[in-house]
């Protein structure tokens, strides 16, 4: 919490040194935490799952693999219960960050009911007639490029 003042401009004098501005800058940047530090837990899930997006799949029903973001290793979360089986202590009324970021992949993809694999969103296409797939059914490239599906 910081009371807001008018912005105030400090000339520096001719005399300082390039070694003193410098020594200034590190302090200051040692004295401030590192902005991840002030993301919200829900925020980080959402970045972790940005940043490793093509590692967090679906090993089993309800059961996502996602990647520890302080070192290596995985964690087996589940969606169903929202349970993690990580170290973070998350409060009641916050969600793990990893649940989040499996919540995040799960509603950014879809399965293709061609070869069941998983793909963006964007890369899906939506069946409006066919004879093999149903009405609604999603369709890699790949899938609907073999098949007779109509899309939207
Ligand atoms: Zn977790
Ligand atoms: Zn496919």
């Amino acid at each position: 919490m910081s009371k807001e003042t008018a912005p105030q401009e400090f000339p520096l004098p001719e005399a300082r040194t390039t070694e003193s501005l410098e020594a200034t800058v590190i302090e200051k940047s040692l004295a401030q935490p590192a902005p991840p530090a002030k993301l919200t837990r829900f925020e980080r899930g959402i970045a972790l799952a940005q940043e490793h997006f093509e590692e967090i799949t679906r090993g089993a029903p309800w059961i996502w693999s996602v990647p520890s973001c302080s070192g290596p290793g995985v964690h087996a979360v589940n969606l169903k219960t929202g349970e993690c089986p990580c170290e973070d202590r998350t409060p009641e009324d916050e969600t793990d960050k990893h649940v989040t970021a499996a919540r995040y992949v799960k509603a950014k993809t879809g399965l293709c009911a061609g070869c069941g694999f998983r793909f963006r969103h964007r890369d899906l296409v939506e069946v409006q007639e066919s004879l093999t797939y149903f009405e609604g059914d999603l369709l890699c490239p790949e899938c609907w490029g073999g098949s007779d599906a109509v899309v939207l």
